[in-house]
């Protein structure tokens, strides 16, 4: 018996999951169209001062499917590089209602097309703000701000202060105001993303920092508050009202306002909360072993790293759910057991159930070869961000979960042929 609380599933249902896994097979990522929309909802009413733009951050989940979701729903966008940018008009999305900010930006004609085309730069660095400069002498654009500080749900996930490389030095803006001189330049918006899953006073401390920045530069119409807003995943995660800091940073635009008499627009960059809770990854357990009475049982499944790199990667844990093969299995719920479960790679870090290095087992029903485990949490970060084709294994699949119960495939399962396609054996060899 486990003294730990048993996670659940969250939109699909049992039968969903041996459904989903007849269908399309597994390892196979669901997507729920209804969890999308309410957490778009919740974000596009935040309270505001004087309008809001909420961008989905591409890299959260880029499918094709997904992007064209948010684009329906009128959504704006950020793009983290020129390829998500690409990406992002492929699947219909207008430059314009694209900003990007990005590590990499070079100015080729990759990048300079879309910019022509409307797409807005937001420079990264003073590297970047000069480029950009020399190619768009007079033009628009926005500068993303270290403000000396961040905070993230893991020390990896935070993307301000000395230690991060992300934006320009809050101190440098003598430098800023030196370029936009120079070139011409309008700089019109102000950004700043302190990191994934902060705590959102730091972010209102962000705010305050931009908001010295904006009255150093009088063309400045628009704050953007970057994403990072957390979600409530596990059950032992506090529930968060994201309306708390919303309406602190109102209240500070409607003082810059009183003071100035310029009104800021406010935008926002959600990835995680728009799309965590609404993707489910559904795997297979396809063995189970243990080491001995006064060892260790795991679970294995058919999935892991090349799906899932979060807990190896930063060490955070998803909400990890089993469901028996066939319906007519009873399974009482207090029937809990422990289990560390582990990926499918041949690595030793491939464990979904691990914290700082050292095993912590999940709580799950009794599980048998054959049963399903579904990891949620799963649309954000995961997909996007894992070691696909580890071990050749192929990509997985993709569905979505339509608002009328249906599911609709959004993405193939590879082939091999498809792991291999851009490979070349020179001729002799
Ligand atoms: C990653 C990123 C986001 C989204 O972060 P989440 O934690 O997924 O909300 C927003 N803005 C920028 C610039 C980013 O790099």
């Amino acid at each position: 018996m486990s003294e730990v609380a048993m996670e659940q599933l969250k939109f699909l249902e049992p039968e969903d999951v041996r459904a989903v896994a007849a269908q399309f097979g597994t390892p196979v990522f669901v997507y729920d169209e209804a969890t999308v929309r309410a957490s778009a909802t919740t974000m596009s009413t935040l309270p505001n001062a004087f309008g809001l733009t909420v961008r989905y951050s591409l890299k959260a989940c880029p499918s094709q499917a997904i992007i064209r979701l948010f684009d329906r729903q009128g959504f704006s966008f950020d793009a983290s590089s020129v390829w998500e940018a690409r990406r992002a008009v492929l699947a219909g999305v207008g430059p314009e209602r694209i900003s990007m900010t990005a590590q990499e930006a070079v100015f080729d004609e990759n990048l300079r097309e879309l910019i022509d085309q409307g797409l807005q730069f937001d420079a990264g660095s003073l590297h970047q703000l000069e480029e950009y400069g020399r190619a768009y002498p007079g033009g628009e654009v926005a500068i993303r701000i270290n403000p000396g500080f961040g905070s993230g749900l893991v020390g990896r996930l935070n993307s301000g202060g000395p230690q991060s490389s992300f934006g320009i030095w809050h101190e440098q803006l003598p430098e800023v105001k030196q370029i936009v001189e120079q070139y011409g330049l309008r700089l019109v918006r102000l950004q700043s993303h302190i990191g994934s899953g902060h705590h959102w006073d730091i972010l209102v401390d962000a705010v305050r920092t931009m908001l010295s920045f904006a009255r150093d530069f009088q063309d400045v119409h628009t704050l953007d508050l970057g994403g990072g807003y957390r979600v409530s995943a596990l059950r032992s995660d506090p529930v968060y009202d994201h309306t708390e800091w919303a309406r602190v940073v109102a209240d500070e635009l409607k003082q810059f306002a009183e003071e100035t008499g310029r009104r800021l627009h406010t935008e926002v960059e959600p990835g995680t909360y728009l799309t965590a809770l609404a993707g489910s990854l559904v795997t297979k357990v396809i063995d189970k072993t243990d080491t001995g009475a006064n060892g260790n049982s795991f679970l294995k499944i058919n999935s892991g790293l090349t799906e899932i790199a979060r807990p190896s990667y930063y060490g955070v844990q998803h909400p990890i759910v089993s469901v028996p093969a066939t319906g007519d299995v009873e399974r009482p719920a207090d029937d809990a057991e422990e289990f560390n479960v582990v990926g499918h790679c041949c690595i030793a870090g491939d464990i979904l159930t691990a914290k700082q290095e050292q095993l912590a087992p999940v709580a799950l029903g009794r599980t048998e070869i054959g049963d399903y485990v579904v990891v949620e949490r799963a649309g954000s970060y995961c997909s996007s961000m894992s070691m696909k084709n580890f071990n050749s294994y192929p990509e997985a699949a993709e569905v979505l979960r339509r608002a009328d119960g249906s599911f609709d495939l959004i993405r193939a399962r590879q082939s091999i042929e498809q792991v291999i396609v851009n490979e070349r054996i020179p001729e002799g060899l």
